[in-house]
């Protein structure tokens, strides 16, 4: 090394390497065009599992449907996803801000979701599959034995967790 080049590197104390951001799983990422995302592709998306924003790798190009992608720390495969769905509840029970059921319901996988059971734990942001209602998402855990659910065919307050 020349006496030069020891003093450019005196002169330049390790220039501070940017700070790895905050994760902050419940802020939106940044727009990206979803539909320009290839294989193997890292992009930050909603996950129902892990409740929050996450890095994901992208699996399955499956157009004009977002793609399908593999949750990093999950591991769950699902639609790619930027916003959180349900969103911000209010008090009362008109929820101007929810979402309408298809736009909740965009990339569900209906032949996933489970059969909506009375006994059943739900968790918000879940899709289940109702006898009567068809494909509902689980916009608000009331309390552990009541939720509200967004079906086709409007919101419907159903029970969970019941037991005699
Ligand atoms: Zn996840």
């Amino acid at each position: 090394m020349t006496q030069e080049n020891a003093e450019v590197e005196a002169t330049e104390p390790a220039a501070a390497p940017e700070p790895a951001p905050v994760h902050d799983p419940k802020k939106p990422p940044e727009k990206v065009n979803v539909q320009a995302l290839q294989v193997d592709e890292e992009v930050n998306s909603w996950c129902g599992k892990c409740k929050g924003f996450y890095l994901h790798r992208v699996k399955t190009l499956q157009p004009p449907k977002p793609p399908k992608a593999v949750c990093i720390p999950c591991k769950a495969v699902h639609q790619v996803r930027l916003v959180e769905p349900g969103k911000k509840k209010k008090a009362g029970t008109d929820r101007p801000n929810l979402p309408s059921w298809d736009v909740l319901t965009a990339d569900a996988e209906p032949e996933l979701a489970p059969k909506y059971m009375i006994t059943g734990n739900f968790e918000y942001g879940d899709f289940i599959m109702h006898s009567k209602f068809g494909l509902g998402c689980i916009v608000e855990v009331l309390t552990e034995e009541r939720i509200q659910v967004s079906f086709e065919a409007g919101v419907k307050l159903l029970i969970q967790n019941y037991s005699r």
